[in-house]
């Protein structure tokens, strides 16, 4: 999965970060792809950090979609 921006001229990498699901705690498989030098940047450990702090994962998101959409 891709977070940030991968800037022109910048090279993708993959960070090997454990990610899990907020609500279930299953770890998403792969890691984050994101631009070398974007990586680097206090923004994208801000980012990071948001994303790690609210990421579901598809089922949990569909649930939440689901139970949403009743209410
Ligand atoms: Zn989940």
């Amino acid at each position: 999965m891709i977070l940030g921006k991968i800037l022109e001229n910048d090279k993708k990498i993959e960070l090997k970060i454990g990610i899990h699901c907020t609500k279930c705690g299953k770890q998403v498989p792969g890691g984050i792809k994101t631009g070398e030098k974007f990586s680097k940047t206090d923004e994208f450990k801000i980012e990071l950090d948001e994303f790690m702090k609210n990421y579901l994962c598809g089922i949990c998101r569909d649930k939440k979609r689901t139970k949403e959409s009743k209410n």
